[in-house]
């Protein structure tokens, strides 16, 4: 039996060889629908840091690695939604919902909604589980497909349902490669507004080359400050955070 470091370390290098987590946002080995059942059996009904804590201490005692934002890089999302205060959140890319529970359990807004967008169907499904148990399902939407399959869905919740503009805070949190595209097509379609803030995981690792080399053009567009940090439950990786705000 490995000890939980090294099992960890083999489940982290496993996902991030997977041709399975880059196409279908799954490692491929059942770990995601295991991670719910363990919530299902360990956390407190109803409350968010219950379900966190029980994620964060599973990867710790069973050494098996997932793709949250996870408790070293939580605390500066949490603040960045304090700060910013939304009415209205978007993130891209749910995973198993561990940081659509962190953002909708840190809105303030008793109107707030996080509409949270992710490919997997399987995904989906463990994400509405997540934000269920943490008691926030009239805070949080996750939506099945990509921004682009999403797109008309998202303008509808906004502008017909909701009567808002624009979105306050997005979460990029998916494909690296999509984040710039994305990024575009949230600004083309007139969905940010000046004091949107844009934060954006896993800048340094794995990194979005063609997003951060934007960010660093466009100053003018986006004021964005940079969070070093380590990479989410391994802590030999460096990583970045990026928060930028549209002026
Ligand atoms: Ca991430």
């Amino acid at each position: 039996m490995l000890p939980p470091s090294v099992s960890k370390t083999l489940s982290f290098l496993r996902a991030m060889t997977s041709p399975s987590t880059f196409f279908r946002g799954q490692v491929g080995d059942g770990r995601e629908q295991r991670l719910l059942e363990h919530v299902v059996a360990e956390a407190e009904p109803g409350n968010p840091k219950s379900v966190l804590d029980v994620i964060d201490r599973y990867t710790a005692s069973k050494g098996t690695w997932f793709m949250n934002i996870g408790d070293d890089k939580g605390p500066i999302l949490d603040s960045v939604v304090e700060r910013s205060n939304p009415r209205l959140a978007l993130e891209l890319g749910a995973y198993c919902g561990y940081s659509a529970v962190r953002i909708a359990s840190r809105m303030k807004d008793p109107n707030g909604l996080l509409i949270s967008i992710e490919m997997n169907p399987q995904n989906v499904q463990i994400a509405r589980k997540m934000v269920e148990i943490a008691g926030l399902s009239d805070r949080v939407r996750v939506l099945e497909g990509t921004l682009e399959s999403c797109l008309a869905e998202l303008k509808s919740i906004i502008r017909d349902e909701l009567q808002l503009s624009a979105i306050d805070l997005v979460f990029i949190d998916h494909n690296k490669n999509v984040y710039l595209k994305d990024y575009l097509q949230l600004k083309e379609e007139g969905l940010l507004k000046s004091g949107s803030v844009i934060v954006a995981d896993n800048m340094g690792f794995p990194g979005s080359p063609s997003f951060w080399r934007y960010l660093k053009k466009n100053a003018q567009e986006l004021h964005t400050v940079e969070h070093r940090c380590k990479f989410e439950y391994i802590g030999w990786i460096s990583d970045i955070v990026t928060v930028s705000t549209c002026v």
